[in-house]
């Protein structure tokens, strides 16, 4: 059975992503089992670009199979803000406390609340190219309010107006079910018997 390394160092995010692997014939590790793996700067200006560059740097370094994965959120209203910036979108040392509230001032007087999670996934060959690159959306839109302590990052402010609830209220369960990185990622399962053979 191939290995695959999960490679991200996001706690939850990883917890998300190994989740949705499980069922796949792969054998997942994650980064804690590579404690010198490189830290690799994602300075692309793309959500697939970061993927790919996490993926193909990884797979070189590693020597195996590596999921590189970027997400963030998009915010139409905003430009497309905070975007490939979301994990440091109050500056580089901040957390989702200082980036929700950052949101939610440049948010202030915008009518327009639409916003939407990218993910982005890339599947790198040991030798370190990339064999296949993915996208899931998930559409909702920015409350002014938090609700609910579920997820990470700005799901307490993220509303889905078909489940009438933010990804801070809906449970695990559900947002596995149809986050963008599900969508993603159940993109790349349909490819797997192609690119890994
Ligand atoms: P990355 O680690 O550079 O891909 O940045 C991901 C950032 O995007 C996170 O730190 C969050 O701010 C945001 N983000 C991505 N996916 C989610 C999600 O599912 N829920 C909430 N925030 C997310």
């Amino acid at each position: 059975m191939n290995i695959l390394v999960v490679g991200t160092r996001n706690a939850k995010k990883r917890l998300e992503i190994i989740a949705a692997l499980a069922g796949w014939s792969l054998s997942v590790l994650d980064l804690s089992s590579f404690p010198g793996a490189p830290e690799v700067v994602e300075d692309r200006d793309t959500f697939e670009g970061n993927a790919a560059k996490k993926a193909e740097e990884l797979a070189r370094a590693l020597g195996h199979w590596v999921l590189g994965e970027d997400s963030g959120l998009v915010v139409p209203a905003l430009s497309g803000a905070p975007g490939v910036w979301s994990a440091r979108y109050a500056g580089p040392q901040h957390n989702d406390d200082d980036n929700n509230a950052k949101l939610l001032t440049d948010m202030a007087g915008v009518t327009d609340r639409r916003g939407h999670y990218v993910t982005c996934a890339a599947l790198a060959n040991p030798q370190g190219v990339v064999v296949a690159s993915v996208r899931g959306e998930c559409h909702g839109t920015i409350l002014k309010e938090s609700r609910g302590a579920g997820g990470f990052g700005y799901d307490p402010y993220f509303f889905l107006p078909e489940y009438h609830k933010t990804f801070g209220e809906l449970s695990a369960a559900v947002k596995q079910a149809i986050s963008h990185r599900a969508r993603a990622l159940e993109k790349l399962r349909l490819m797997l018997p192609q690119v890994m053979g």
